[in-house]
């Protein structure tokens, strides 16, 4: 039994994960994937990669995502094939229909997977808990064929020209509850590029609030490092989301990266991987940031900032 993998595709195209998705799914051979869109012929190409051994492609009425749409489809497809396990994304897409396949079917399920392997025929999978502080490898002795929601990143993309086999499926046409009316893209200031920068300071939640950020906003041009932030300040409007680092922001990799008041969550750490030296600043010396830090201070963020602005 192969797993099946369920596309994501956004404005005609399909998005990395998928192919993270089909790299992730070959533990039990290679993949089926599932493509449901209005418009399939493009889209079908884009997943036809090596590892894939058939993609089946399910036409329905919307060319956006609709939640019920995909729960309807996907439910009736595992009912059908079976798969050893079912991988979505783990997305804000994936989110709003995988948990409804598992319940629906009484199947395992787990989300923001980032590890996977095999027990016999078996999927094991690897998830955090307490802000990363403990990993967990969960079975799912009483289901055969869990739905695993799998965070990106984790896996490289499979690339190259497959040779799969291609099949159609008909879905059960239903109207979703919740209904697709426009994509608004977020607001992205163009003049910062993370991804370049070879000096990061990197502020956390820690910072607070707006004079907060305006401090370390100076000590940045001050000291000639780019500023950048974890999530949650982006979420409170305090800092531009062009400047946001990790799984749902940029992906970095500066020479020095300062990670001021950050805790270092999973979904974080994710973007600095490729950081080569990162320096964590915290007031609590169990914080993860410090596991993967090359120099730490347990110390408070406002003081250490004050002592870099008087000797810089
Ligand atoms: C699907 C998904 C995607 C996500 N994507 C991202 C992402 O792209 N990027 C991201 O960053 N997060 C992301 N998150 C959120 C992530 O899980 C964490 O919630 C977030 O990274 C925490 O940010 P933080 O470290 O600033 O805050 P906290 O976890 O609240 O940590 C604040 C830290 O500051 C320390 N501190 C407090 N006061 C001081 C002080 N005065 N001096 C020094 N240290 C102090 C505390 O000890 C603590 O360690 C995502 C979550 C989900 C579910």
């Amino acid at each position: 039994m192969s797993a099946l993998v369920v596309a994501h595709h956004s404005d005609g195209e399909v998005t990395p994960a998928t192919r993270e998705l089909i790299s992730a799914g070959q533990l039990t051979g290679p993949v089926t994937v599932a493509l449901i869109a209005r418009t399939l012929a493009t889209l079908a190409d884009q997943v036809d990669v090596p590892g894939v051994a058939e993609i089946v492609t399910v036409e329905v009425a919307q060319d956006a995502f609709e939640p019920d749409v995909y729960l309807d489809v996907v439910a009736a497809l595992v009912q059908e094939r079976r798969p050893a396990a079912t991988l979505v994304p783990f997305s804000v897409d994936g989110i709003g229909y995988g948990p409804g396949v598992a319940a629906r079917l009484s199947l395992g399920f787990a989300a923001d997977v980032h590890g996977l392997a095999l027990e016999g025929s078996q999927f094991l999978a690897t998830r955090s808990f307490y802000g990363g502080r403990i990993h967990a490898e969960l079975e799912f002795p009483d289901t055969a064929a869990p739905v695993l929601l799998l965070r990106s990143g984790v896996w490289a993309p499979a690339e190259g020209q497959g040779n799969a086999g291609r099949s159609t499926f008909s879905a059960p046409p239903r109207l979703s509850r919740v209904r697709h009316l426009e994509f608004v893209a977020p607001e992205v200031a163009s003049d910062i590029d993370l991804t370049e920068a070879s000096f990061l300071l990197a502020i956390g939640r820690a910072v607070r609030d707006a004079d907060g950020v305006a401090q370390f906003e100076h000590l940045a041009e001050q000291i000639g490092a780019t500023l950048a932030a974890s999530r949650p300040l982006v979420d409170l409007g305090l800092i531009s989301r062009a400047r946001q680092v990790g799984q749902s922001g940029k992906i970095v990799k500066p020479k020095v990266y300062l990670a001021f008041g950050i805790s270092g969550a999973v979904q974080h750490l994710v973007g600095i991987r490729g950081a080569e030296t990162v320096i964590a600043v915290n007031v609590d010396p169990e914080a993860p940031i410090f596991e993967v830090a090359d120099y730490g201070a347990v110390a408070d963020v406002f003081d250490v900032a004050d002592q870099l602005a008087r000797v810089w």
